[in-house]
């Protein structure tokens, strides 16, 4: 289990200034992109590659959160 001290920590890789991520399931999910994290043995793998694309976006690129990284 993710404790609540970490998961206060952990940001979206593409957006790591502003974009949290909540337990959803056996996921970490990004509250802005939806990208969608493994956990492995209670360790988030926080790897845009390895992460689950939302439904309805085809590539990294393509979320609001790679935009607003990059600013
Ligand atoms: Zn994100």
């Amino acid at each position: 289990m993710i404790s609540p001290e970490l998961l206060d920590i952990l940001r979206c890789p593409l957006n790591p200034r502003n974009a949290k991520l909540v337990l959803v399931g056996d996921y970490l999910e990004c509250e802005k992109c939806r990208l969608r994290f493994p956990v492995k043995d209670d360790f988030p793998i926080l790897v845009a590659e390895e992460a689950t694309l939302p439904p309805g976006c085809e590539a990294i690129k393509d979320l609001p959160c790679h935009h607003e990284g990059k600013r």
